[in-house]
């Protein structure tokens, strides 16, 4: 099907950002066919399906590098006992009890709530990282499941651990790499761990092997808390991503999540190997667990993402959040302007690339097409010049009003297409509560 999404402002990303006002952007299947004005294109395409996205701004899908859909149905739980003095102990009593309870229908619908909330949000590609202990076998094919219905795109892989069994998750993760092979470009598949400290050498080594064998990375929490730290200090006598660069973990389809606690030889590790970093302000901020050296590491030439660690599925609230928390860190109004967007909009698409092996995050001709389409009347004149003003202090705040993926129409005039959002809501309601009762 081709499509003419008409009139609207034209921000194409990529190497060579333009903006382009009263513009169309001509999408023909899965990838977009043309990028030009807009009476040019109603002649050139003049039977196209047509969206009038005049008074809107069109910019690529925005891309998540981590996320924990499964932690959908914490939202308004009461964790037993006192409340969480640490990161271990915000593990123990919330993530820890509440991914032991879920069930197989609770996992579904976790996975379909976030998957909503990114179209709601225009986030087109997500990066996840799953764990259901109780539900573990077949865990991925339901969030597959999910994300195909959704029309998303997806990277998954199951979160190894040690903490209730040696190596359990690895078979599951095994299964989805080499069900899902090199990816049809709407899902791809990594090898997932959850953190240096509760996984031993021997359950990495055979992750390491199984990824490697398959071509996959692996993507899993470093030094998050100081207590990933003191745990492979204490145990291996070697900062965590020295300890994980032995094992082999290390490398350019590798996502190292949050890097809080990371010194500058590690840092060196990082940009040695290439590893990806994704940075998660939110959560950070959330968990108490300290800032992330972003500037160290981009200037070492890390490539450093952004993610939300399931906080929400809104990239560009996120991307605030960064610019924000490091300038406030700082102490420098002089910082951030250019990297928190840079984190969003260049390098989170080069990380997906990595995983999906597609040129996402640009607008132009043979590109995917995924689109976010927001409602912006800008205020002062908008141009590729100050478009970042206009992103952080305006766009951050306009309403999605239409997504989508892959070429097809995932939300229009805000009402999504793919999905029953009340029925799904309705439901988690209903079995949000019995599951918090399991805990
Ligand atoms: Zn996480």
């Amino acid at each position: 099907m081709t499509i003419r999404f008409e009139n609207g402002i034209i921000i194409t990303l990529g190497k060579n950002n333009q903006v382009l006002w009263n513009s169309t952007v001509v999408t023909d299947g899965e990838n977009v066919a043309a990028v030009g004005g807009f009476s040019e294109m109603r002649e050139y395409y003049p039977d196209a399906e047509v969206v009038d996205c005049s008074g809107k701004v069109i910019l690529p899908g925005f891309i998540c590098t981590h996320h924990h859909f499964y932690s959908t149905m914490a939202r308004g739980m009461a964790p037993p006992g006192e409340p969480a003095s640490n990161f271990v102990e915000i593990l123990e009593r919330l993530w820890w009890k509440l991914d032991m309870a879920l069930s197989e229908e609770d996992v579904a619908l976790s996975a379909q709530i976030p998957l909503i909330e990114s179209i709601r949000n225009g986030t087109t590609t997500i990066i996840d990282h799953h764990a259901s202990p109780s539900c573990r076998d077949g865990s991925l094919d339901l969030i597959e499941d999910a994300v195909r219905e959704a029309g998303l795109r997806a990277s998954l892989c199951y979160e190894v651990s040690d903490r209730n069994m040696p190596g359990a998750g690895i078979a599951e993760n095994e299964r989805f790499i080499k069900k899902v092979g090199k990816g049809d470009g709407q899902i791809a598949a990594m090898m997932g761990l959850h953190a240096s400290f509760t996984v031993s050498d021997e359950t990495v080594e055979k992750c390491v092997g199984i990824a490697a064998d398959a071509g996959v990375g692996c993507h899993i929490h470093v030094a998050e808390d100081k207590a990933d730290k003191h745990d492979s200090g204490s145990k291996y006598g070697k900062f965590v991503v020295d300890r994980l660069h032995d094992l082999g973990v290390t490398g350019e389809k590798s996502i190292f999540v949050h890097c809080v606690h990371v010194d500058e030889y590690e840092i060196d590790i990082l940009a040695d190997t290439n590893t990806i970093v994704v940075h998660n302000p939110e959560s950070n901020m959330n968990n108490a667990v300290g800032v992330t050296k972003l500037f160290d590491l981009l200037e070492k030439g890390v490539l450093v993402g952004l993610g939300t660690d399931g906080m929400s599925s809104d990239m560009l609230s996120q991307m605030r959040v960064a610019y924000l928390l490091h300038r406030l860190d700082q102490r420098d109004p002089r910082v951030a302007f250019v990297e928190a967007p840079q984190l969003l909009l260049q390098n989170n698409a080069e990380i997906a690339e990595r995983q999906f092996s597609l040129p996402l995050g640009e607008i132009a001709p043979g590109r995917p097409a995924d689109l976010a389409i927001l409602d912006y009347h800008p205020p002062t004149p908008l141009s590729a010049d100050n478009f970042l003003g206009h992103l952080i202090f305006g766009m951050v705040d306009a309403t999605v009003d239409t997504t989508v993926c892959r070429g097809k129409i995932l939300m229009k005039n805000k009402q999504i297409l793919t999905i029953d959002e009340e029925s799904i809501a309705a439901r988690s309601r209903e079995l949000a509560p019995k599951m918090w009762g399991r805990l």
